[in-house]
């Protein structure tokens, strides 16, 4: 390099294929569910509910199913109408809980109004707690002792192992406090030894506090909100937010704005959606090995 040579070279930001790598985990999976198979066991099997008939939910549990038996695992589906009672909906997940035959337990959110989803998160098994929303289940991701974890939180950690970013001493900032993304992906960071930042709608200088990540994590449900300026040069930007804007899914991060700016970034297409349903999968599995010593 010659003196004159001062100027950075410009960031080739990497776009995750979120799908590529959702298909090679899932491949794994798939390898584990055939040996299972093989050896004369029943697959494992995930009971999907959804109440009403919103149509991006039912697109969601749709993908989770052919998902399910593309690794080899089925599933079984309970479509209860919008007007059903917290009390019918404790009723199934009762008869889901006892049923030796279910081996993971996914209620679909959002739920109408009259149902409360603390109330339907602490009636799943935790053994069963695929979706990892149990308050058992999250108490044991704070102690650190934690099997099944929320899908989206395992697709993130996925994504950056994946790509060898380094965790130990960097600065994540998580945008997003909710208990199925921002607060078990701030503890999946820190026990992998991140410095972690919380940030939420009270956040001072949201902004300022980004441009100190390393890692920046967002999952808020804002469009574009999250500017090029926002973000360290050669930071890992993964963006979990997925918005409707004029008929396009669009994430909390501009994505086009970002390019040149981070280092990596996951897309609000084929990005962190894959790997949350494969995560899925896994604790689906993880579920199945642990309740039947497979
Ligand atoms: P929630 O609505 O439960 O939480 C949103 C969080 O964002 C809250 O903690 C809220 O803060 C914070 N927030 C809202 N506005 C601002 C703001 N202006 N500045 C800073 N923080 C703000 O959402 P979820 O965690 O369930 O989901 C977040 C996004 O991720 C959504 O778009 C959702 O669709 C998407 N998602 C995508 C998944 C995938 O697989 N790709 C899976 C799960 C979610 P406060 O607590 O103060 O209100």
């Amino acid at each position: 390099m010659t003196t004159s040579d001062t100027t950075a070279s410009p960031i080739q930001t990497q776009v995750l294929d979120g799908l590529a790598l959702a298909n090679e985990v899932r491949g794994h999976l798939a390898e584990s569910v055939a040996k299972i198979t093989q050896a004369g066991h029943r697959p494992p099997c995930l009971a999907v509910v959804l109440v009403g008939d919103d149509p991006a939910s039912r697109s969601y549990i749709k993908g989770k199913q052919r998902a399910c038996s593309r690794v080899g695992m089925e599933s079984v589906e309970h479509m209860l109408p919008e007007a059903t009672s917290q009390d019918e909906v404790l009723a199934l997940i009762d008869r889901l809980n006892a049923d030796d035959g279910i081996d993971g337990i996914l209620v679909q959110l959002p739920l109408p109004k009259q149902i409360s989803p603390a109330v339907v998160a602490e009636a799943v098994d935790p053994a069963k707690d695929a979706d990892a929303l149990h308050p058992t289940t999250s108490g044991r991701l704070m102690a650190g002792t934690a099997e099944l974890v929320s899908c989206t939180p395992l697709g993130i950690m996925a994504v950056l192992d994946h790509y060898e970013v380094p965790l130990e001493g960097a600065h994540a900032v998580v945008i997003g406090r909710s208990n199925i993304v921002g607060k078990p992906i701030s503890l999946l960071l820190q026990q992998r030894n991140a410095t972690v930042t919380m940030c939420h709608s009270r956040t001072r200088d949201l902004a300022a506090v980004c441009r100190e990540a390393d890692i920046l994590v967002a999952a808020v449900g804002q469009p574009r909100m999250v500017q090029a300026d926002w973000i360290k040069p050669g930071a890992a930007v993964m963006d979990v937010g997925v918005s409707e804007v004029d008929g396009k899914l669009v994430g909390d991060v501009d994505f086009d704005a970002a390019m040149g700016r981070a280092g990596i970034i996951t897309p609000s297409r084929r990005g962190i959606g894959p790997m949350t349903i494969t995560m899925l999968l896994r604790n689906t599995l993880l579920a199945y090995r642990n309740r039947k010593n497979v």
